[in-house]
């Protein structure tokens, strides 16, 4: 794997193990002012790997060091998600400044870069996740639109839900709440509509923003196993 090497000050010791990534979109008009904010000492944020939609790969934060990118996060009741993670920033647009489909040449690139990862860090599909999975309060990235099933074709992260929706209708709404926290999300009983957005971009975006509807309730079902 090829890497520009654009070093970012914005980084700390990790003190353990690495074994999840989370991915980013930019979120920012162009890749250009995403990547200058990522290397500013100012800003306070970093990723490891910035992913251009051309497909190239930028490296700002070694591995064994803890960059800054997931915030005020949750998974599984663990919460210093940085210290555990790799981080990459996808570069789109986002659902703030015209959020577009990841062309081609860029999902290559992120599946390229997994996959090097791996040979150096055991990451098991369930912990490659997106950032709104873990502040789903606060983020919505990388989004329904990105493709997890290419990424879940070359084992690399859980695919979305491909099931019979028909499933969920049994399903009641108990348990299907019970579910979204046994997935992992922070996603407490009378505050968890966030957690099911994130939910629903990253297992079922066709039913993104439809509540508990039979699809959500067949794929929380699912996800729990
Ligand atoms: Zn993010």
């Amino acid at each position: 794997m090829k890497f520009i090497e654009e070093p970012s000050p914005n980084f700390d010791i990790r003190g353990r193990d690495v074994d999840m990534v989370i991915l980013h979109y930019t979120g920012m008009p162009t890749g250009g002012e995403a990547l200058d904010r990522l290397r500013d000492e100012a800003a306070k944020v970093s990723a490891h790997y910035f992913i251009e939609e051309n497909g190239d790969c930028y490296r700002l934060v070694a591995e064994d060091m803890r960059a800054w990118h997931a915030g005020v996060s949750a998974w599984k009741g663990e919460y210093d998600i940085n210290a555990r993670s790799i981080g990459i920033e996808i570069v789109n647009p986002g659902h703030e400044f015209g959020y577009r489909d990841f062309p081609e040449a860029q999902i290559n690139a992120v599946i390229a870069l997994l996959k090097d990862i791996r040979t150096r860090h055991a990451i098991a599909p369930e912990n490659v996740l997106a950032h709104s999975d873990i502040a789903p309060r606060r983020k919505e990235d990388p989004g329904e639109k990105f493709p997890w099933g290419r990424l879940a074709a070359e084992g690399l992260a859980v695919a979305p839900f491909e099931g019979d929706a028909k499933a969920g209708e049994a399903v009641s709404y108990d348990d299907a709440l019970k579910a979204l926290g046994q997935i992992g999300y922070d996603a407490p009983p009378g505050d968890h509509a966030a957690a099911l957005l994130a939910f629903q971009r990253r297992f079922c975006p066709e039913s993104l923003g439809q509540g508990f509807d039979r699809r959500t309730k067949a794929a929380l079902m699912a996800g729990k196993k």
